[in-house]
């Protein structure tokens, strides 16, 4: 929805005020307080810079950081960006993963090529997924 809303708000934006550099030369608007998507950041420096904008966010927000793998073998790296977040004041934090799912067998994780489980290639992919429910 909110997606949705950027790229409506935008066209709408564009159509009344033209094409300002740095401001409506992309296809959608940034929503919330987020580091805009095509800046190129670390998680770190992503959640440094999202937690001084926190509290201007009245309607609340999320700070989330994109993974390229689910980190179910390295607890200790998912346990010091949690800590950098809430070190923070992050209020509401999550963390994107890879979430795929084996349509021949009903496998779900990070599928990089084959199933792991049957060596099926019926495989959907899912890259971003808010929360922590793939991570044990
Ligand atoms: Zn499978």
């Amino acid at each position: 929805m909110a997606e949705n809303l950027c790229f409506t708000a935008m066209k709408q934006f564009k159509k009344k005020y033209g094409e300002i550099p740095n401001v409506s030369d992309h296809k959608y608007f940034t929503n919330s307080m987020h580091v805009p998507v095509w800046e190129k950041v670390d998680l770190f420096t992503k959640i440094d810079i999202e937690s001084q904008l926190t509290g201007y966010s009245s309607a609340g927000c999320i700070t989330y950081v994109e993974m390229d793998t689910n980190l179910q073998n390295n607890i200790n790296a998912l346990e010091e960006i949690v800590n950098y977040a809430m070190d923070k004041d992050i209020p509401y934090f999550a963390i994107n993963v890879p979430n795929d799912l084996c349509d021949d067998c009903g496998y779900t994780g990070e599928i990089i090529a084959a199933c792991p489980q049957c060596g099926g290639n019926n495989i959907k992919r899912l890259r971003r997924v808010t929360g922590l429910s793939n991570i044990s």
